[in-house]
């Protein structure tokens, strides 16, 4: 690895700032879990790293408009374990605790995690179908974008080098609705999915017909990838079995995944169907429904 300066600025202003004098050779580094291999591997060999630990006001989770504000700084384990997440969104406590090991976890940061921008990571889908936004700030300005359209390619994102992102939010589920996500893992238990999917699902009062609809995929493709065109065949149509299966089989087709080491590109792209298939039902189940069309029955009170 070869000798960097290391910036240790105590607000946002002061990060804009070291980014704009430091140019294209800086990186930002958080938890470091994916950084550190990578320049150990000498893929990035930065001059200078600007540390952002210090920045306390990164570091929340708090219920605002209708969501949740999370920010960037906040670990994978503190996500997972937040008693606000788990009640207002337990599909995204759920999703980071599929992520790697504690340990991992436990330095691993949200807003390191996107940046880093693997195809393979278990947050993006779950994110994406939740429709979570994400703010990027500079010395010239914030915008906000939505998670779909954050990422470009293999650990490409459309950050600028003097950008950061400083928070995502995460609408909560509407009435109704009920979310989740798969991973399949057939090789270890702290491994990237072969295949994973995530969906969230809103039905109408009667909760016969889908109200709406969103499905995400990941580790098949260059980005996490969204199913429009499979949730368009479900958008606004009963509740049936045979519709779930015409939405995952179209899913299949919005997905080009590589053959390596976890399974063949063939065999990826069939498991990309059984897995959004059973994503769409669990998340029916998770909103109260059952696959055959029955309403659960409501539990009895206790006496
Ligand atoms: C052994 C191991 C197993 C793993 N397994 C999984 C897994 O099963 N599932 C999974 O989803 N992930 C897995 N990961 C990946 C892990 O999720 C990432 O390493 C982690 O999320 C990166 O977060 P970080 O805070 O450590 O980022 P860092 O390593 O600090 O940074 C990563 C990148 O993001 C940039 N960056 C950091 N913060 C910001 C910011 N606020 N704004 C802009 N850019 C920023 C950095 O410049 C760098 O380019 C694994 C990692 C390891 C090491």
């Amino acid at each position: 690895m070869q000798a960097f300066e290391y910036r240790t600025p105590r607000n946002l202003q002061e990060v804009h700032e070291d980014l704009k004098a430091f140019g294209t050779d800086v990186k930002l580094i958080a938890g470091g879990t994916a950084l550190v291999i990578m320049m150990k591997q000498r893929l990035l060999s930065p001059t200078c790293l600007i540390s952002l630990r210090s920045l306390s006001r990164l570091k929340g989770i708090a219920q605002k408009d209708g969501g949740l504000q999370i920010g960037t700084l906040v670990t994978h384990r503190e996500l997972e374990t937040s008693a606000l997440v788990r009640r207002k969104l337990p599909l995204l406590a759920e999703t980071y605790h599929h992520v790697a090991t504690i340990r991992v976890r436990t330095m691993a940061t949200v807003g390191g995690g996107l940046a880093h921008a693997d195809p393979n990571q278990d947050p993006p889908p779950t994110l994406i179908a939740l429709g979570a936004t994400v703010k990027i700030t500079s010395a010239s300005g914030s915008r906000k974008v939505p998670l779909e359209t954050f990422f470009t390619d293999y650990y490409e994102t459309i950050l600028k080098p003097d950008e950061i992102l400083t928070e995502i939010f995460v609408p909560v589920l509407k009435a109704g609705s009920g979310g989740a996500y798969l991973k399949f893992l057939p090789r270890t238990a702290d491994d990237y999915g072969t295949v994973t999917a995530a969906a969230v699902v809103t039905l109408d009062r009667s909760k016969k017909t889908f109200k709406d609809v969103r499905i995400a995929m990941g580790s098949v493709g260059t980005t996490p990838i969204r199913a429009q065109e499979a949730e368009a065949i479900l958008r606004g149509q009963p509740v049936k079995l045979e519709g779930i299966r015409e939405a995952a089989e179209k899913a299949k087709q919005a997905v080009d995944p590589i053959s390596d080491f976890r399974g063949s590109a063939a065999y990826k792209k069939e498991m990309t169907g059984v897995f959004v298939r059973r994503a769409l039902q669990k998340a029916l189940e998770n909103a109260g429904k059952t696959t055959e069309g029955r309403q659960r029955a409501p539990r009895r009170k206790k006496r």
